[in-house]
């Protein structure tokens, strides 16, 4: 049998009390935890998003040690922007942060704004990223609505409503804010911690250890596999690619994307679409210079949100060439250039080769 909210009533707010003591006992230090910083936690939730905590933090560190605030991060140069985001991907956020910055400063004269309204004006900051900022940061009732939050709800409702759907989220949203204690703030992070350690996605939830597992619904049928109820994931669109690597003098080709489409303005090895012949990769590769042999090298398949890309590398050894300006060491590339996820695989490779 399968319950909801409307013949379930409003249990949750029965248990507000145990998640917040619980939240209050357990939660996670974690660096933009320490103060209630809007710019760390406007940092930390756009880096979130997508990306699990344990892998954000040396990338929070290593930021905030070179923009450790509102006026330098609207300051920095774009190139170097990517670099610190490099291997978190959906490189616009990064460029959105820079875009907030620059109307922070000129707009609120340095100073985060510090209501839901004007927060949300801000460039690559939707309802969640505002509702949180301002809740955990400002004390606004407002409600943040996530992944961990959606499956909390809906195991301890036992709702079957589908989470993909816009109304289920609202749904979600208008019942937490009728909820509500006067800690907004707390009430939000108490709720997504829930589902990030114990009420976990993957894997059996620790109900023995939950604050609310008294009037869950789930615990009580023992059925939480069955939600959160959602949309199954089309298949991926597959590209099939060749990268060449160029090796002259230890030293390798990357080169600017071009400014539009995925992982714009980012660098890369270069690489075309297909499979390509022996024949035809030795044509490319004599675009470098004069070439003394040529390697297959890793295959890697990189997988982004709606697409794969295959991928089969050759290294290309070179005597001699004609554009040694386009030539950088493997050092040069690590510090000065946003080399995506998708390519570092064949850096690594690329140490080894030439070490
Ligand atoms: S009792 Fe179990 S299923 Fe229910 S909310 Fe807690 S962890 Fe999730």
């Amino acid at each position: 049998m399968c319950y909801n909210l409307t013949t379930y009533g409003d249990c949750m707010k029965d248990v507000v009390n145990e998640l917040l003591n619980w939240y209050d006992k357990n939660k996670r230090l974690l660096p933009w935890r320490l103060d209630k910083n809007p710019y760390h936690v406007w940092i930390s939730e756009i880096m979130l998003q997508q990306t699990r905590i344990e892998a954000v933090l040396s990338y929070y560190e290593r930021f905030m040690k070179e923009l450790p605030d509102i006026s330098s991060l609207a300051k920095v140069e774009e190139d170097r922007l990517l670099k610190l985001w490099e291997g978190l991907g959906y490189y616009n956020r990064a460029r959105n942060l820079k875009k907030a910055a620059v109307i922070i400063m000129e707009k609120y004269h340095g100073e985060f704004p510090h209501t839901y309204s004007q927060i949300i004006q801000l460039p690559g900051i939707g309802e969640y990223t505002a509702s949180a900022i301002s809740s955990i940061c400002f004390g606004e009732r407002e409600v943040t609505v996530d992944g961990n939050v959606m499956r909390v709800f809906t195991r301890f409702y036992n709702d079957s409503s589908n989470i993909s759907k816009e109304s289920t989220k609202k749904m979600i949203h208008d019942h937490l804010l009728s909820i509500l204690p006067s800690r907004s703030g707390d009430f939000n992070e108490a709720l997504m911690e829930l589902g990030e350690v114990v009420c976990i996605p993957n894997g059996i939830p620790k109900c023995l250890s939950c604050p609310i597992h008294s009037k869950c619904l789930s615990f009580q049928h023992s059925n939480y596999y069955q939600f959160p109820v959602k949309d199954v994931k089309r298949d991926k669109e597959e590209v099939i690619m060749t990268v060449l690597i160029p090796i002259w003098n230890d030293k390798t080709i990357v080169r600017k994307r071009k400014d539009l489409g995925l992982l714009h303005g980012l660098y890369e090895f270069p690489n075309y679409l297909g499979v390509k012949e022996e024949k035809e990769i030795l044509l490319l590769a004599r675009k470098f210079g004069c070439v003394e042999r040529v390697e297959k090298s890793i295959s890697y398949t990189h997988v982004f949100t709606h697409k794969k890309w295959k991928m089969q590398a050759y290294f290309v050894f070179l005597k001699d060439t004609f554009c040694q300006d386009m030539f950088y060491s493997i050092l040069e590339i690590e510090n000065s250039f946003p080399l995506p996820t998708a390519f570092t695989p064949f850096l690594y490779v690329l140490k080894e080769v030439i070490k």
